[in-house]
């Protein structure tokens, strides 16, 4: 049976429509990936794993494999450069006018200035004089409607609007499926075939009042049509609000991501949004200063797509050719090249793509296991030492494991094994082909390999548990512990039996903790975070926290409720 969404009236229709067609290549591609992910993963990671355990100084879940080792490859190459990026300075020119008593800040014509000297220059030349609006450029831009969503735009949408990571969009997305609210999420087509009935659907949303009059609006026109995408998917098409109505009430998360989802669909309906864009060339002698704006003039899929079109639409002052404005304010500010960021796990999910390495529905979840191995720490993905050693050691004796397009080759022949281009036995045994001389190699070195394994793995620990913010009563460093009574964990001070500090702070008992390398605006105290699956992760600053319940105690004590108590721990990701 072959269907894409959960409602009653495609499942009918899919039993009665059940396909004869054999699908035996999709099977066997779809074994075959498994059996790969197997022979791959289980034999490096117990390997690696085992290695280190040998050297006695205790265990630690290591792994790697097909899609994992290049994805954390990714991670620690972006580490390295970062950490060989030497910043070069630069200056920039910022400059005001006022016109009718509100302020513009004018660009100079040389975003860039290489020496401090010629910004100096610039700045008393043009302090204090007039400046002459010699043109305006202004041009129309028409901006197509979104594509339907399939399952990674959603996710990077909903990592930057709602913050959530891509594990647990997926999650949120796939309960909305089994209620039979949206069509199946891990798709990777940009396409909705006309066979959904597009202005059924639009009508059955259109039972939620805030979609009431969008909807009246599309349907008013004669010709409904998606703006579909250019990628596609054989099995099932974008991601599609299906019109049923919740039968119980949605969470927080689901209903963000059904909104989300259902003003998609209208947008892609929708007409191209048209914007006129500006620039204002100011001279004074030959020294040239723009300033740019731009005008929504017909709003289009924007008025569909709502809270989440982003509106970089910014006001101009109305001048003629030949106005006058003076300069106000001018000054030149030193800055710095910038290395390149760190991913998030929405970018890395986007890398991961573009390489072609893992499944739709499989990246989301090799992202979590990176912080679950200890490999990546923080939102903003920091490779941990461990990670940089395993990734080392695989490059050192296996490179060929930890090498994007050797995954994405496999990934290729899957493809072919669907397309009935190439058999499932002859893919198994080429790939044997290429792991036995990398297990051979990496068993003859085992011993090796552990000793550095197992060193980095002491340190981590000591390292994962210890804040760089000494102890303020003692001076010493402080550590996270756990109590032997009660089991619960909290902070507390290493001078204990030298000094017979007694200092301790809370911490979140639930989730995996990490020590960031943030510290707090208010205290200067190193931040924690803690972090549970499929949820937010909560950071917070242990000392503020523990000033915070203590004065939530004494505000109980005087009978009065004291206003910053309701959170908790704050969370301010
Ligand atoms: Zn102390
Ligand atoms: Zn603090």
């Amino acid at each position: 049976m072959k269907f894409s969404t959960m409602t009653e009236r495609e499942l009918r229709f899919a039993f009665q429509e059940l396909d004869s067609k054999s699908e035996i290549p999709l099977v066997d591609a779809g074994k075959c990936r498994h059996e790969l992910d197997w022979l791959y993963g289980i034999n490096l990671s117990r390997l690696l794993t085992e290695s280190a355990l040998r050297q006695g100084r205790g265990y630690v879940t290591l792994s790697t494999g097909r899609v994992q080792g290049p994805t954390l490859g990714f991670v620690v190459e972006r580490e390295e450069e970062i950490s060989c990026f030497v910043p070069v300075p630069f200056w920039t020119i910022s400059a005001t006018i006022t016109h009718n008593g509100k302020t513009f800040t004018l660009e100079y014509e040389k975003d860039k200035i290489a020496s401090q000297a010629e910004a100096k220059g610039i700045c008393d030349e043009c302090r204090d004089v007039l400046l002459e609006v010699k043109t305006i450029e202004s041009r129309e831009i028409q901006q197509q409607p979104p594509y339907p969503f399939d399952l990674s735009s959603l996710q990077s949408e909903a990592y930057r609007h709602f913050g959530y990571s891509p594990a647990r969009t997926l999650a949120f997305a796939e309960r909305l499926y089994l209620d039979a609210l949206i069509s199946y999420p891990r798709t990777s087509s940009q396409k909705l075939p006309p066979d959904i009935g597009y202005s059924e659907i639009l009508q059955s949303i259109a039972s939620h009042t805030d979609y009431r009059p969008l909807v009246a609006k599309l349907i008013t026109r004669g010709d409904i049509r998606p703006n579909n995408g250019p990628k596609d998917d054989p099995a099932h098409p974008a991601i599609f609000p299906t019109g049923e109505y919740p039968k119980r009430p949605t969470s927080g998360g689901e209903a963000r991501l059904y909104d989300l989802i259902s003003r998609r669909f209208m947008a892609t309906f929708a007409d191209s949004s048209v914007k006129t864009s500006s620039r204002i060339i100011l001279n004074h002698n030959n020294r040239r200063f723009f300033l740019s704006g731009s005008r929504i003039v017909r709003l289009g899929w924007i008025e569909y797509y709502g809270p989440y079109a982003f509106d970089d639409s910014e006001p101009l002052p109305n001048l003629r050719i030949g106005d006058i404005a003076m300069v106000q304010d001018i000054k030149s500010i030193e800055k710095f090249t910038q290395p390149p960021y760190r991913y998030n796990p929405s970018s890395l999910l986007k890398k991961m793509e573009d390489a072609n390495i893992g499944t739709k529905a499989t990246r989301a979840g090799m992202i979590d296991l990176l912080y679950a191995r200890g490999y990546v720490r923080e939102e903003r993905m920091r490779a941990s030492e461990l990670a940089n050693k395993v990734t080392d050691t695989l490059s050192t004796y296996c490179p060929l494991i930890i090498d994007p397009s050797f995954t994405a080759t496999l990934e290729r022949l899957m493809q072919d094994i669907q397309d009935g281009t190439a058999s499932r036995r002859g893919v198994l045994v080429e790939a044997l082909e290429h792991l036995r001389p990398v297990m051979l190699s990496l068993a003859e070195n085992e011993q090796e390999i552990g000793s550095r394994l197992s060193e980095v793995i002491v340190a981590q620990k000591a390292a994962d548990v210890t804040f760089d913010t000494p102890c303020p009563k003692c001076g010493l460093k402080l550590a996270v512990v756990r109590s032997r009574g009660t089991g619960k964990r909290f902070i507390g001070c290493n001078g204990k039996w030298q000094t017979g500090c007694n200092f301790t702070l809370p911490l979140p008992q639930f989730g995996n903790l990490t020590l960031l390398t943030r510290r707090c605006n208010v205290c200067g105290f190193q931040m924690v975070q803690a972090r549970s699956r499929g949820r937010r992760p909560l950071v917070s600053c242990p000392r503020c926290y523990a000033t915070k319940t203590r004065k939530t105690k004494l505000g109980s004590n005087t009978g009065k409720i004291p206003s910053q108590i309701s959170a908790g721990v704050p969370s301010v990701t």
